[in-house]
């Protein structure tokens, strides 16, 4: 078995696999769950029950709509402004990475963009801080983690206008407070399923403040008037999903994964603040529990070292090529042990070169 640092799609849990891989075969009935309407009893069963663990997992309150869509987070970064952002409005952005910079990008396409702050210069190395958020704006977006940089935002900005949160990389991976949200999205492909599948949760009361007509498919209304079932939905997607979030808990739910998740990052922290050989490439306050980005002192032992890795069976470990060096994710389901593996290998490696 491979130790899968990959940063998305990424590894889910074993025994989601097993189990996606027997309702390819037979769902119900001898009927694969590739081949079902999604019209049945059987899967409006699957959509109910999703819909319903993943407001159990993160405590939604009333009020909330939980909803699965297509076209990945990047279809978000436009699906946002054109239902939050109102003609002659404006935005306002904190551009903490690429992936902040391709959002407010999109919005620029809809509306006025206020970037509130950037931290750009330093190849996104740190969350900004102490930025304003003017009241006018029309909602704050911020993504929560930096898939690339590695760094993570913990506490909600405090604003009073809507706060609309990009949280592809670390959804599901801690406790969250969602009352403090009006609009949550995210890619499935990390903590909550495979590829395929985006999650929006709405506020509903934010939504039809603007005058704009929207495209139907587009329009976050049309899919929470439908239940998710406006067109066909990805099926397989959320049928995997759904056994993900039911393994979620089992386990325990996220307050537990988030204590092995603060477990898996201190030790591999620990160890690239250790070794010699390792420095952690972010500001320390920020340093995201999900993606763990490093490179080496010398940078002529990199090439090396991933070669070394991967003969121990340690994969998806190569950095962003923005960022360079490596870049492990240490999503939901990446035991322990494979962080035990991958500070055994840099252990290893050190004592080597000595
Ligand atoms: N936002 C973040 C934080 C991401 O990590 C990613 C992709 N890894 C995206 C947005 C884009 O997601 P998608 O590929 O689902 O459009």
């Amino acid at each position: 078995m491979k130790h899968n640092f990959g940063a998305g799609p990424c590894i889910l849990p074993q025994e989601v696999f097993k189990q996606a891989a027997q309702a390819v075969l037979d769902f119900n009935d001898g009927l694969s769950i590739l081949e079902i309407s999604h019209r049945t009893s059987e899967f409006e069963a699957v959509v109910a029950e999703a819909e319903k663990l993943v407001k159990e997992l993160l405590n939604v309150p009333s009020g909330y709509s939980v909803l699965f869509l297509q076209g990945g987070a990047s279809l978000q970064f436009a699906m946002v402004p054109m239902n939050l952002l109102g003609d002659g409005q404006t935005a306002s952005y904190l551009d903490s990475g690429v992936w902040a910079t391709k959002a407010l990008k999109e919005a620029k396409f809809v509306g006025n963009v206020n970037v509130v702050a950037s931290s750009k210069e330093a190849n996104y190395t740190y969350i900004p801080k102490d930025f304003e958020i003017p009241a006018d704006s029309a909602y704050f977006h911020y993504t929560s983690n930096n898939t690339i940089y590695g760094t993570e935002l913990f506490d909600v900005p405090a604003t009073s206008v809507p706060v609309v949160c990009d949280m592809s990389s670390d959804i599901m991976s801690r406790v969250i407070d969602v009352s403090k949200f009006d609009l949550i999205y995210a890619g499935a492909q990390k903590n909550v399923g495979p590829a395929g599948l985006t999650i929006a949760i709405v506020k509903n009361e934010v939504l039809g403040k603007i005058d704009r007509k929207v495209p139907s498919m587009l329009n976050y209304q049309s899919h929470i008037d439908n239940g998710s079932m406006y067109n066909t939905p990805p099926v397989f997607s959320i049928y995997v999903a759904l056994l993900n979030l039911r393994w979620l808990k089992s386990k325990g739910g996220v307050a537990q994964i988030e204590a092995e998740n603060k477990a898996k990052a201190e030790a591999l922290y620990r160890e690239i603040d250790r070794n010699p050989l390792f420095k952690g490439t972010c500001k320390v306050e920020d340093r995201s529990r999900m993606n763990v980005c490093f490179v080496m002192e010398n940078p002529e032992l990199e090439k090396p070292f991933l070669k070394y890795a991967e003969e121990n069976g340690i994969v998806g470990i190569k950095g962003h090529r923005s960022v360079g060096g490596f870049r492990a994710s240490l999503y939901n389901a990446l035991p322990i042990t494979s962080v035990h593996a991958l500070v055994e290998a840099m252990q290893l490696f050190e004592e080597k070169q000595a």
